[in-house]
């Protein structure tokens, strides 16, 4: 046990931990950490919280695998969908297509990644791990409050305070639009498995999707975006 601790800490400078959950972003971020990382230094953690898509554990779990991840936690938040109602977590509520309805789009899940990068911080220090990755995206995103800049911040100052312990949240995507996500994904030599295994479709379709959701929507016209580009 003391052994492992020390090996830890030792390492603790180079690892970090991605939270993942198996879409195009979250795929990306994770090949981008383990090559700033070094593979062997990047952990994965996937959250099962009721989405409308249990699917979504099982694709994580695959390509996480798949980009030899050694290290891959998955945690259960139960009842977390009997708190917020969500299109993601009710599959009777219809999906709102893109600019329908006003405001927030009813596929938001309200304190989804406060709660996820609460857990991950928990985790991570247990680990003797600082540095945490995180998908979220303030550029063509839905308009998600906790996909912000200014939220992410604010949460890592918090976590910080809450744990008397430096976090690092880093957010490689935040400024990103979806055509420059696909052209990193390119860049990292992964555009075809992303754009082939990941599952970020609202209706549970991987790879290319439904087509239609807003997810898919987004996707596919960043997609069309950088290969217009090149
Ligand atoms: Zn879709």
């Amino acid at each position: 046990m003391m052994a492992h601790m020390n090996e830890s800490l030792q390492n603790s400078a180079l690892r970090a931990l991605v939270i993942f959950s198996g879409g195009q972003d979250s795929t990306t971020c994770l090949a981008l950490a383990q090559r700033e990382h070094g593979k062997e230094n990047v952990e994965c953690i996937t959250f099962s919280y009721g989405q409308r898509h249990a699917l979504e554990v099982e694709v994580a779990q695959k390509i996480a695998k798949a980009l030899g991840v050694t290290h891959h936690r998955i945690v259960n938040i139960d009842g977390y969908a009997q708190l917020t109602q969500s299109a993601l977590l009710n599959p009777e509520i219809a999906i709102q297509k893109l600019g329908e309805g006003t405001g927030l789009p009813n596929t938001v899940v309200d304190g989804r990644n406060m709660m996820f990068l609460l857990m991950a911080a928990i985790v991570a220090k247990q680990r003797g791990i600082h540095d945490l990755y995180t998908g979220v995206c303030e550029t063509d995103s839905s308009g998600y409050p906790d996909c912000r800049d200014v939220f992410i911040k604010s949460c890592n100052a918090t976590l910080n305070l809450a744990m008397e312990y430096e976090f690092r949240i880093h957010t490689p995507l935040m400024w990103l639009n979806k055509a420059q996500t696909w052209a990193l994904a390119d860049e990292l030599g992964l555009l075809d498995y992303i754009e082939e295994n990941t599952l970020t479709c609202y209706n549970g379709i991987i790879g290319r999707g439904c087509g239609t959701c807003p997810a898919c929507t987004l996707r596919a016209r960043g997609l069309e975006a950088y290969r217009g580009s090149k």
